[in-house]
């Protein structure tokens, strides 16, 4: 991060803007709905500018810049068409340990000006560190088309009784899942509706009925989310907002470290990654960890690499807790198979080939893949196998010596499905033992088998063009 971004309150404070054309008439602007007392120095100013400081009561000193006109300001802003004296500002509110703005040059700049969405006292700020406020702009309209103004309202109302919540509701957990449900339920709908009364009722008659529930009091929860097979964006809708909900996330090695970024701040992170060939101990003691965690009363999040129950012992993890009666949820999630294949361009049903698809699990027990090979003769039927880079030799010979499959039969191995580094080798079985030996893939890798392979095409993900 190379800004943090703060929120300053500016009300009555002694503001200093030099320059007074458009993008200085701009800044005034901004600076004038914060409350901050402005004095404008310029020469000239704009008519607008003029206007603008009469409405609010600012103040237009007609000068050229000099150093004193920082002397008690809170804060500097400049926005000349004169480099030298733009630098010049810079440097002096530095010497004063001003916060300083230099319009459109960042490396005079000790704050930026992020674009703004305004629903106050709802704000949302977003800021390209100055590398593209073009983007930060186009994005910003996007998220301004999404949150309706009326959001501002809801914040108000929210506002209002957060002390009320505060002093019936004592414990900083419960509180922030009473507030959740009501600013995303019934209640929220009634202040956008205007009907601020009846909401206002619905809030103070839950507060009665939490005071008799004991579920909410004590009841931790546990959610089993499938977090897609790498690239952020595959995750649901669900499993982002379960989420964003957890006081605490549990993942392991295959969950993008941005998807574990995504839950709240202050969420307690646990990795519980496995190492292959270890795996009886660890599980266990993930499932006990979740079921304590749950009986402490926490909202737990189970973040898995692509779908839970696809070789995710995902069913494991729940027994122990139903067999506890704590509640729990499982959210399905994009397995390897569907991300890799898409993103690689193979259509594993593509119905001039494979009628169907088989997810097998590809790991070595002792030298053995241990599988019925005769099962696997269909030549119709799209073979996917997860966790098989270390058996793949192994898989590819048993394929031809006991399914009759040609040796000709095309094989694509995918690594690092969806993610950008994602990479795909093509072969047969009787050559993809020596293309892996060759390009060294390394894991997570998934093995595509059948002749829907011959439809992979380049898609070009990443777009040099
Ligand atoms: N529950 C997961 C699978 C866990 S087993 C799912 O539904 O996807 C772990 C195996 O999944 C890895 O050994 C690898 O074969 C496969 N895998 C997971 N993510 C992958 C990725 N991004 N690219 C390729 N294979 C992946």
């Amino acid at each position: 991060m190379q800004y943090l971004p703060v929120c300053l309150r500016l009300q009555d404070a002694p503001v200093v803007l030099v320059g007074g054309g458009t993008v200085a008439t701009r800044k005034a602007r901004l600076l004038l709905r914060a409350g901050a007392n402005v004095t404008v120095v310029a020469p000239e100013i704009s008519a607008e500018l003029e206007q603008l400081l009469a409405d609010h009561g600012g103040v237009w000193q007609q000068s050229r810049y000099r150093e004193t006109d920082l002397h008690g300001k809170k804060l500097a802003v400049a926005a000349t068409p004169e480099r030298a004296t733009n630098k010049q500002i810079y440097q002096h509110a530095m010497a004063l340990s001003l916060p300083v703005n230099v319009v459109d040059a960042p490396e005079l700049c000790s704050f930026i000006f992020p674009s703004i969405i305004d629903r106050d006292p709802l704000l949302i700020a977003i800021t390209s560190s100055g590398k593209s406020p073009v983007l930060a702009r186009i994005l910003r309209r996007k998220i301004e088309a999404t949150i309706p103004t009326a959001y501002g309202r809801l914040a108000d109302f929210a506002g209002r009784f957060r002390q009320l919540v505060k002093d019936s509701i004592p414990r900083a957990t419960p509180r922030r899942l009473f507030w959740e449900q009501a600013m995303e339920g019934t209640l929220a709908e009634q202040v956008l509706a205007g009907r601020e009364q009846q909401a206002e009722a619905q809030l103070r008659e839950r507060l009665r009925e939490r005071e008799q529930d004991t579920r909410a009091l004590h009841g931790g929860e546990v959610y089993l989310i499938g977090a897609g097979p790498g690239d952020p964006d595959l995750m649901t809708f669900k499993a982002a907002r379960l989420l964003q909900s957890a006081d605490v996330v549990l993942y392991d090695r295959l969950v993008s470290p941005v998807i574990v970024e995504m839950a709240r701040r202050d969420a307690q992170r646990i990795y519980v990654g496995k190492k292959r060939a270890d795996h009886t101990v660890a599980q266990t003691d993930i499932n006990q960890l979740l079921l304590e965690l749950a009986q402490q009363g926490k909202r737990v999040v189970r973040l898995k690499g692509g779908d839970p129950f696809i070789f995710g012992r995902g069913g494991e993890e729940i027994e122990l807790l139903a067999k506890h009666r704590i509640p729990f949820q499982v959210v399905p999630g994009i397995t390897a198979a569907n991300g890799a294949a898409c993103y690689a361009g193979i259509p594993l049903t593509h119905r001039d080939y494979a009628q169907s698809v088989r997810f097998v699990a590809g790991y070595l027990k002792g030298n053995k893949v241990e599988h019925d090979w005769s099962e696997f003769q269909s030549t119709t039927e799209t073979l996917v196998f997860y966790m098989g880079l270390v058996g793949l030799p192994v898989i590819c010979e048993q394929l031809q010596a006991h399914a009759g499959r040609s040796p000709d039969t095309p094989v694509a191995l995918v690594e690092r499905g969806t993610l950008l580094e994602q990479r795909v080798l093509l072969g047969t079985l009787a050559t993809m033992a020596d293309v892996v030996e060759r390009e060294r893939p390394t894991a997570p890798t998934l093995i595509i088998v059948g002749d829907v392979v011959r439809l992979h095409t380049d898609l070009s993900w990443f777009g040099e063009s």
